[in-house]
């Protein structure tokens, strides 16, 4: 009688206590990966994170075949997938890493309970997150709703796991069932292939999540603390698609950190851990606010009048702003599938409040088009930048583009990148070609809405009818 282990978000073989607790039960092991149609996890699955899916699973797979074993992949209702299954391969145990969000907290205790019913062993365990949303809260036994003394709990009360190897043996047992085509899963895109530009950038599953986490500890996290809000720099991790997708787990993570601990790298190995907790945070408030995607944690926020502006929101997309930070960020999401933390937070703040655009159009947008979209994060993080999240930046804190560019990209290196229509404007005015003189965009080749578009709105402009918008709602 084999144990099954139902992969999710930890498609990798290191660190997987679901996998090892397969494995220590000395039975045959069984592997399945079960999409489930009406709901991927993050609500539906945005088109980006599908291409990484499809890749990442193929990956799962050929490390499987290492040991003998494969990936069984199924569409379905997990509680009848599963089910059938056991009953397939006559299997006496279940092992999976559980889910935080409300669906898949459901799905969860569903099967945990028929599965225990029928006398199958069924077990899960902490293999997304280092912390235990149940199990870290107030001294008054609530949830936390402000980061710093989340962060204070987190560094006192929670054991980092080390470091596991892959189980030496995983082998299947002899009748292993079929399983469904990857290919007919048709996750990527065919014509036109919009994600070919990703290859160059990522390399999706276990053994591309571990390159980046080596070169990270080795070349970059002393450049941390000074280099992480540059987003020409290239000094963060660029770790977030892979853990997104579980394919390495935030404890290895961690470790890789201490790895490297010493009186230099003590600041930037503090602020990275940080980050990292962010995402702890985040989850933590999904789990007990399961509704974060779509409600305002601030209820203020909910008389908010909106525009629905489905010109400039399009404008925004395409990153066609005339805002060069923005536009540069938009088209960096386009080209590659990921955005720097420091231009999502300006991006996102001028649809918010220059454009006076739901933050929930944004959230939708960047879960369709971010590798790393996650539900937490991404919900959090725009509920942060709109003001109506938990421990969030207040609404009247409007970022300036112009100067966020000039502060952060000083000799407008990200923006040229993106932007090469802009790469003959002296830096003065790269970050604002709408105040260059004529002769100076004659010389850039740059014609203000020809080749590059004109502000949407003006700063100050936008600035006070935001402060307004804010100040009609009802406190
Ligand atoms: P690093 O700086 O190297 O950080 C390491 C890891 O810590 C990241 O991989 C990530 O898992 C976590 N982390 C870092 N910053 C944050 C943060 N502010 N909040 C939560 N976790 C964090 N992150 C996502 O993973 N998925 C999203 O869908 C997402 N949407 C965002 C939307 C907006 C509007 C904003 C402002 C931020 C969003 N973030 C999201 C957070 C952050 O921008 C990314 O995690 C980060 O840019 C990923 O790059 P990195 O791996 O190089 O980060």
């Amino acid at each position: 009688s084999p144990a099954i282990v139902w992969f999710r978000r930890d498609l990798r073989l290191c660190d997987n206590l679901a996998l090892l607790a397969a494995v220590r039960t000395g039975r045959p092991v069984v592997c399945i990966y079960i999409r489930e149609p009406s709901d991927e996890f993050a609500g539906a699955l945005g088109a980006a994170q599908a291409c990484w899916l499809h890749h990442s699973l193929h990956a799962l797979d050929q490390s499987l075949a290492q040991s003998g074993n494969r990936l069984l992949l199924r569409t379905g209702n997990p509680l009848a997938t599963i089910t059938e299954l056991t009953t397939l391969t006559g299997a006496a145990s279940v092992f999976w890493n559980r889910r935080y969000d409300a669906d898949g907290v459901r799905t969860d205790t569903a099967v945990k309970a028929a599965l225990t019913e029928r006398g199958i062993e069924a077990k899960s365990f902490t293999g997304f997150l280092m912390h235990e949303p149940l199990r870290l809260l107030t001294g008054q036994n609530r949830r936390y709703q402000v980061y710093t003394p989340f962060w204070r709990a987190f560094e006192a009360q929670v054991r980092i796991q080390d470091d596991l190897l892959v189980p030496s043996s995983m082998a299947p047992p002899e009748n292993l069932p079929g399983s469904e085509s990857l290919t007919c899963w048709n996750l990527l895109p065919s014509n036109p292939n919009w994600a070919r530009g990703f290859e160059v950038h990522w390399q999706p599953g276990e053994a591309g999540a571990q390159a980046r986490l080596d070169a990270f500890a080795e070349d970059s996290i002393d450049r941390y603390r000074n280099g992480r809000d540059y987003p020409a720099d290239m000094s963060t991790s660029r770790l977030s698609p892979h853990l997104a997708m579980g394919e390495i787990s935030p404890h290895r993570v961690w470790n890789a950190t201490s790895a490297v601990f010493n009186e230099r790298t003590a600041e930037d190995v503090v602020q990275f851990r940080r980050q990292l907790v962010w995402r702890e945070f985040s989850w933590h408030l999904l789990f007990h606010c399961p509704d974060m995607a779509t409600a305002n944690l601030n209820s203020r926020f909910d008389s908010f009048a909106w525009r629905g502006d489905s010109d400039n929101l399009s404008a925004w997309q395409r990153g066609m702003t005339g805002y060069p930070i923005v536009d540069a960020g938009m088209r960096e999401l386009w080209q590659t599938g990921w955005m720097h933390n420091r231009v999502r937070m300006v991006a996102a703040s001028f649809l918010i409040k220059h454009l006076l655009i739901d933050w929930r159009q944004g959230e939708r947008w960047f879960r369709n088009t971010l590798l790393d979209a996650d539900q937490a994060n991404n919900a959090a993080s725009w509920q942060w930048v709109a003001g109506s999240g938990a421990d969030a930046a207040p609404f009247f804190r409007i970022f300036n583009p112009i100067k966020q560019g000039e502060t952060f990209d000083p000799s407008g290196t990200y923006v040229k990148r993106y932007c090469p229509e802009l790469a003959g404007l002296p830096d003065r005015y790269v970050h604002r070609p709408f105040d260059a003189p004529d002769a100076v965009l004659t010389d850039a080749g740059v014609v203000l809405g020809h080749n590059y578009p004109k502000p949407l709105v003006s700063h100050p402009f936008a600035r006070q009818r935001a402060l307004a918008a804010y100040r009609a709602t009802a406190q």
